[in-house]
């Protein structure tokens, strides 16, 4: 099938290497900050501290915004309540008797912060995620507004006047009460964040959260369980807030409720939107200009402009909005323009390594049934687009559903998929009913499917596409996919990716981003991934259009191999050519009814379909 490639991009080795070692050149610039705070003034190193609290608060945005998609205003709101928690604990009024061993530990003030946001997060995470469009950022909004006023309202917090008096933070018998002595945990903890998240992002559950962004459907149908990985990413985003809330009450050694109002909360998205939200390295790009930006103008503007009036405001919204046109993917994208590189971050580098092959689903025995379909009917409003449909599709054949446009073949697919439920009528999946099943559990019962549109994630890597194929595979969670404990399985899944990429014929472009492919080769990288998953039950909605001869006939061949594996082939395809000389058993569908079964010959001279929808084509 080499034959079929066009054009593949081998990409210098030196620039793999370099990705493979990229979580530790993530570590430079902390590490030049903290060699460099001995040598500054203290209000500078305050001001670098500034940005590297910022930074931190900011990758969680970029984390759930640029990565998974969803916007939140809110990010300020868990700020206060790492901070709020750690100043009521060490310095704060009314704290009851049995937190009594808590209070006045900073240590101990962390994780309890984390927890409370945990909880916090979790509960405002299921009530809003489910929210769809503009809803999801006007509820983090809401919920932002709640958190922020119930600080300021509070007795044992304060009121607006908020809590004083912290202690220092101290570390064995050091005290870090100087801004020099602050910045070694809150650049240390931006360095430990920036390497978990980019250690996560090239994983497991890194593929399933980017699928969030613009993929969910297909995401659920490769057995991503999408609201869990949402709230995982809402809970993940919010932690890193509270870190950096945390890391703030112990630099400021007081809180009050203004730094954590909506607008902070919008200062926050700024950060994400202006260093690059779609890159790890955004955040601290972002947080850098937004901070010192903002007190540059703060000090130069009123020597300019006078006292009166708020200028500083102005000039950044002036500000933002130019960049937002010259750069709007940020300062961080814009660089990686010119970098000219082809690879989406956190992409797997360099050649896949052998691996032991994952192991496999005991198939069902040849020419039993695997899919039953009775008296299947589903009604949009007036229109019918499947009227009383029977099939029935056996293990080792493939099933051609052919029909005009708009005869409902895809709203078939959708039905035998579990992505829409019928009016009426069943099916049947390896003897089991499975309507109103989420297309996850079928999926994970062994059905895999592609679709008419094909939905990919265009900037993450073909291989890393195909390998969300092979989620159910893999176990590896949150956890082990940031302390990278899940390289042996992570090799196995990307080596099955890999394989199933050189299946079909796109093996040389692994590392390509699959939005960068033709129509045709994206066609084909659906099939690789809806193979990763192991199937008993392939659907494939229109596998051949937009392919060329060669492609054709290649894919002709990988489906007659799959076949005599044993493996059930349905596809929808317009291409007559291609299906005639394929498949065993055709099924004509007109006006949402199957008006004719049985072998392609018969099917071709049936009066019937000749008179109703093939006409001289055949
Ligand atoms: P095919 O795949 O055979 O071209 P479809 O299954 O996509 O046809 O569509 C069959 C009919 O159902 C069409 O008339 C289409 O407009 C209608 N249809 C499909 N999906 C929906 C939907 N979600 N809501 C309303 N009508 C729909
Ligand atoms: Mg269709």
């Amino acid at each position: 099938m080499s034959a079929v490639l066009s054009s593949p991009v081998t990409r210098a080795p030196w620039r793999q290497r370099l990705r493979a070692r990229s979580a530790l050149w993530l570590l430079l610039p902390m590490a030049a900050v903290l060699l460099a705070t001995p040598w500054l003034p203290a209000f500078q190193v305050t001001l670098l501290n500034h940005v590297g609290l910022a930074a931190m608060s900011t990758l969680g945005l970029v984390l759930l915004t640029g990565v998974c998609g969803m916007t939140s205003f809110g990010q300020a709101a868990f700020l206060g309540l790492g901070a709020y928690t750690a100043a009521w604990l060490t310095a704060g009024s009314g704290v009851p008797a049995a937190l009594a061993p808590l209070a006045g530990s900073p240590w101990l003030a962390l994780p309890a912060a984390l927890l409370l946001t945990l909880a916090i997060a979790g509960v405002l995470g299921l009530l809003t995620l489910r929210l769809s469009g503009h809803y999801l950022p006007l509820g983090t909004i809401c919920w932002a507004l709640a958190l922020y006023y119930l600080f300021g309202t509070l007795e044992p917090l304060g009121g607006h006047t908020g809590i004083t008096g912290l202690p220092a933070l101290r570390i064995g018998g050091w005290t870090l009460d100087q801004p020099q002595e602050m910045a070694v945990p809150i650049w240390a903890a931006l360095g430990l964040a920036l390497v978990l998240a980019h250690h996560l992002l090239d994983s497991r559950t890194g593929r399933a959260l980017r699928a969030l962004n613009g993929g969910q459907a297909m995401a659920e149908s490769m057995g991503v369980p999408v609201l869990q990985v949402k709230l995982t990413a809402f809970v993940l985003s919010a932690l890193l807030a509270c870190t950096s809330g945390w890391l703030y009450a112990m630099e400021q050694r007081f809180v009050s409720p203004a730094p954590f109002s909506l607008g902070a909360g919008i200062d926050v998205l700024f950060m994400a939107l202006l260093g690059g939200v779609g890159h790890l390295w955004g955040a601290l790009a972002g947080a850098t200009l937004v901070t010192l930006a903002r007190d540059f103008l703060q000090d130069w503007l009123p020597r300019l402009l006078g006292q009166g009036g708020n200028y500083e405001a102005i000039v950044f919204g002036l500000l933002i909005i130019v960049l937002m046109h010259k750069a709007p993917e940020g300062l961080w994208g814009r660089l990686r323009q010119h970098r000219a590189s082809g690879a989406a971050d956190g992409a797997a580098a360099g050649p896949v390594p052998s691996a032991p092959p994952l192991p496999r689903r005991a198939m069902p025995a040849r020419g039993s049934l695997v899919l039953q379909v009775r008296g299947l009917t589903r009604r949009f409003g007036g229109l019918v687009a499947n009227r009383d449909v029977d099939l029935e599709v056996r293990a080792g054949e493939i099933l051609a559903v052919i029909g005009p446009n708009g005869a409902g073949k895809s709203t078939l697919f959708n039905q035998l998929s579990c992505v829409d439920r019928p009016t009426a009528g069943e099916v049947r999946f390896l003897g089991r009913s499975v309507v109103g099943w989420s297309p996850r559990r079928l999926a994970e019962a062994g059905l895999s499917r592609t679709f008419q549109h094909v939905k990919l994630l265009p900037g993450m890597s073909v291989l890393d596409n195909v390998a969300l194929g092979a989620h159910l595979r893999g176990s590896a969670g949150l956890l082990r996919s940031a302390l990278r404990l899940d390289r042996a399985e992570e090799a196995r899944l990307l080596a099955e990716a890999r394989r199933q990429l050189d299946r079909v014929g796109l093996g040389a472009l692994a590392q390509q981003e699959a939005g960068s492919l033709a129509l045709g080769q994206q066609r084909l990288l659906e099939i690789a991934r809806a193979l990763c998953a192991d199937p008993s039950v392939l659907l494939l909605d229109e596998p051949a259009a937009g392919l060329r001869l060669q492609e054709k006939q290649a894919l002709a061949e990988l489906l007659n191999r799959l076949r005599g594996e044993g493996l059930a082939v349905v596809l929808v395809e317009h291409d007559m050519d291609f299906v005639m000389s394929l498949v065993d058993r055709v099924a004509v569908m007109v006006f949402g009814e199957k008006i004719v079964e049985g072998p392609p010959a018969e099917v071709q001279r049936h009066p019937k379909v000749l008179e109703a929808y093939l006409g001289a084509e055949l």
